[in-house]
């Protein structure tokens, strides 16, 4: 009897051991903006009946208002999913009473985790501005360029170098980020070593991808790539922007072509996932765009035909896709300001 007690809590403390030194968890946080359920069902038809987030084992939806709006802005949606907090369309990482808040990013480098941020806009648009940067207005480019030259972004790749070379106060924050390499090719930024490296992909914003943008898994490659180099964990932000702007063009083939890219990125995560087991992805969108329909089409050709019911936003719930340690914790309804709250948990861990 006495032996089994003693059996029992030697097995108790090995499992609490075991528990203790439990690797931690990557986080892979992707946003389609715009990205409703409408946009991914005319994507998934025309990409031949098939989309990467059929892998995802689990789904949420996610509320998008913000604090001041039903139907929320790319700020302040970023804001919610990155800070964990409600604000005003329009603002990043300030919350309702002036106070700035830290985004999950920058909790996960306080916890020793490598950083990283993809975007098919500029790096300074309001979605990828949300993990790093603290301004009244999306629309102050230069004062969140700066806030991302001295930030803990340790990867980037991105548009908008204009807003830190051609700015009002004549300063040249690329020759100030002297400890990253900024580098002005995606196979420049393969070969470089260094520890923090940035390329910007458009002096203004990014092209359409029909125009030849190059696609977004080659950046998604390239950054996971060097975030595999050490054997720290990472937190890595990838945003397949323009579905949103196909939304607010009213164009089902700028919408359809750039959920496409986005997938395509979905599959190369999913892809890295299967060597490296230990990383949570999770896939949503900010809010959707254009009040997309899909009221008739062709089934023999799976082409559906969009209609869509503004240029705006609107205030319908996304879908959260999730796999990985901790992704049954995504699903369900929920504000996105729990999406924040479920990452930190996993980087609590
Ligand atoms: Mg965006
Ligand atoms: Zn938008």
């Amino acid at each position: 009897m006495k032996k089994n007690i003693l059996l029992a809590s030697l097995i108790l403390s090995l499992t609490g051991l075991f528990a203790q030194n439990k690797p931690p968890t990557s986080i892979i946080f992707m946003i389609g903006d715009g990205m409703g359920l409408s946009q991914i069902s005319a994507g998934m038809y025309y990409n031949g009946n098939k989309t990467s987030l059929e892998n995802f084992p689990f789904v949420g939806l996610s509320k998008t208002h913000s604090s001041n709006s039903l139907v929320t802005d790319s700020a302040a949606s970023g804001t919610a999913m990155a800070c964990g907090i409600k604000t005003l369309n329009g603002v990043i990482g300030i919350g309702t009473k002036n106070e700035y808040a830290k985004s999950i990013l920058e909790i996960s480098k306080e916890k020793g985790y490598q950083t990283g941020l993809i975007s098919t806009s500029s790096i300074v648009h309001a979605t990828p501005a949300s993990f790093y940067a603290n301004v009244i207005s999306r629309r102050e480019y230069e004062k969140i360029a700066f806030q991302l030259s001295t930030s803990v972004v340790d990867y980037f790749i991105g548009g908008g170098k204009k807003h830190f070379t051609q700015r009002k106060d004549s300063r040249n924050l690329i020759k100030e980020m002297v400890d990253y390499d900024i580098v002005s090719s995606v196979s420049k930024f393969d070969s470089s070593d260094s520890k923090k490296i940035g390329h910007f992909t458009n002096n203004d914003e990014p092209k359409r991808i029909l125009d030849g943008r190059l696609s977004l898994d080659i950046a998604v490659n390239s950054i996971l790539n060097k975030l595999d180099r050490d054997q720290k964990p990472f937190f890595l932000m990838i945003e397949g922007s323009q579905i949103d702007w196909g939304g607010h063009a009213n164009e089902l083939n700028y919408v359809v072509s750039e959920f496409k890219d986005f997938d395509a990125a979905i599959q190369t995560v999913l892809d890295y996932t299967i060597k490296n087991p230990n990383t949570l992805v999770v896939v949503t969108a900010d809010h959707e765009t254009g009040g997309l329909s899909l009221l008739k089409g062709d089934l023999k050709t799976m082409s559906p035909e969009g209609v869509f019911s503004t240029l705006g936003h609107t205030g319908t719930m996304v879908p959260v896709f999730s796999k990985g340690p901790s992704a049954s914790d995504f699903s369900g309804i929920y504000d996105n300001t729990a999406i924040f709250t479920k990452m930190l948990a996993v980087l609590n861990q």
